[in-house]
């Protein structure tokens, strides 16, 4: 994309609304803009990174063997009246009235709509288990939208569903998503610890929270360093056995790790004191088995091996797609703007032209540019340097190659890294060959 003709509005002071970090870089770098409280308009750096994550989260479910549909964002009060939970659920829930008068809502998640959808295709323990995910925007009342899209009223949620026949294949089930969950988070380059979470009034201890550290977390955490070496926990396990699923949720679970709200003293006391970390973090994904809390509630069963009524066990696996996008920053960033991870940045690296107009300043960009405009910014406006470099910073892509009169006279481009700042000085071949190796 050529940085002058884009519609990438970056700011140079920060916005007076913005109270977190992620949240002000978000606008300073055109990623979005507000429509009304809550809610968000993604601009193209911003929908970049946004669909970056939910391609990553989408393989990974994929690799997990769910499968993706897509159910509308609207939905008929007779479905959550038939589960019980249209009376409880409360004012988080947008409800519509249509013009016939009948009861609607605007989904805040998609247990009734899945559990009726199954239940209208699967009639047999045979076809059994199954796990559906979408990818699609929720909208919930929140009573205080804050820190731009990580607590937004509408926001983009990937909510993965499970059917199983019994108790042990929903575990085998809960297990190979926790997996799914380390390998997304890990491919996203964040660090996401698993946390056991309330169950509530179902029980059981099948219920995990992930959360990123970061001091501007809304969860305080208390858990076992082990558990920050994700490679060796995540190493050589084959998703699609058992005993090896099976071995890394035992070593994985092994390690204290808990929020505010679970916190057990008793057990925290016996992690060893160097290995104790204590912190905030952001909660970017949530796994919960509730056993057959909707499929009996709504009257969903499958046949049986003897032919009788069987109703399938549930789990449900949330991840925050558009509460990543901030939570990846709040991770990652400095006092200077973004830093990316390369998996997610909008651009994987941005062409700096120190003197746009300059015959072979402006040859060279464009050798750069043309062996892959869709993946590359380049920044050929008429502005002074400094501003293209703070720019650059700003919206963090994970490169700068940067082009200026002298080194364009011998063909060279400086290649900065925008992580460690290490620069080299790079022939047009071994920039091209950056390129194609990031495109990979
Ligand atoms: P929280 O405790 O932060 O309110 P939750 O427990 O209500 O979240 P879940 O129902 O578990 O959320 O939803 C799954 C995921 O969706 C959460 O882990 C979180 O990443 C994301 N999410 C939930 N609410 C919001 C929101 N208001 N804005 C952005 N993302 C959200
Ligand atoms: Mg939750």
């Amino acid at each position: 994309m050529r940085l002058s003709r884009s519609f990438l509005p970056t700011l140079k002071e920060n916005p007076a609304e913005a109270q977190i970090t992620s949240h002000r870089l978000m606008l300073r770098a055109g990623m979005i803009r507000q429509t009304s409280a809550g809610i968000y308009a993604w601009l193209p750096a911003g929908l970049r990174v946004l669909e970056n994550i939910a391609g990553i989260v989408r393989d990974e479910q994929d690799a997990a063997g769910a499968q993706e549909v897509l159910m509308p964002t609207m939905q008929s009060a007779e479905l959550w009246k038939r589960s019980g939970r249209y009376d409880d659920y409360g004012p988080e829930m947008l409800r519509i009235r249509d013009r016939h008068e009948r009861d609607m809502l605007f989904g805040p998640t998609n247990e009734e709509m899945i559990t009726d959808i199954f239940g209208q295709v699967v009639k047999s323990y045979k076809e059994l288990p199954q796990v559906l995910y979408q990818i699609q925007w929720k909208f919930r009342d929140e009573v205080r939208p804050r820190f731009g899209v990580m607590r937004g009223r509408e926001f983009y949620m990937k909510d993965g569903y499970s059917f199983d026949l019994d108790t042990a294949s929903a575990v085998d089930t809960y297990r190979r998503m926790m997996l799914a969950y380390l390998r997304t988070f890990q491919r996203l380059g964040v660090r996401a610890i698993p946390m056991r979470a309330d169950t509530g009034p179902i029980g059981g201890e099948l219920s995990h929270e992930f959360l990123i550290l970061a001091p501007t977390g809304e969860s305080g955490v208390f858990f076992d360093s082990a558990l920050e070496d994700q490679d060796w926990l995540a190493e050589n396990v084959d998703i699609n056995d058992r005993a090896s699923l099976e071995k890394f949720f035992t070593r994985m679970t092994s390690f204290y790790a808990a929020t505010d709200e679970m916190h057990d003293k008793k057990a925290w006391a016996e992690v060893p004191a160097d290995r104790q970390r204590e912190g905030r973090g952001i909660e970017v994904g949530h796994i919960f088995n509730f056993g057959r809390k909707y499929t009996q509630s709504m009257d969903i069963a499958v046949s049986g091996p003897d032919g009788a009524p069987l109703y399938p066990e549930m789990g449900s696996y949330g991840i925050g797609v558009s509460r990543l996008v901030a939570a990846i920053i709040e991770a990652s960033h400095d006092e200077n703007g973004i830093i990316w991870p390369e998996s997610v940045a909008p651009f994987k690296a941005v062409i700096i032209n120190l003197k746009n107009g300059d015959a072979q300043c402006d040859a060279l960009c464009d050798q750069l540019y043309g062996a892959a405009p869709k993946a590359l910014l380049y920044d050929d406006r008429a502005e002074r340097a400094g501003a293209k470099f703070a720019d650059a910073d700003l919206m963090g892509h994970p490169w700068q190659l940067i082009v200026g009169p002298r080194g364009a006279k011998e063909g060279k481009v400086e290649v900065k890294n925008r992580r460690t700042g290490e620069r080299t000085e790079e022939t047009l071949e071994g920039a091209l060959a950056l390129i194609a190796k990031l495109q990979g």
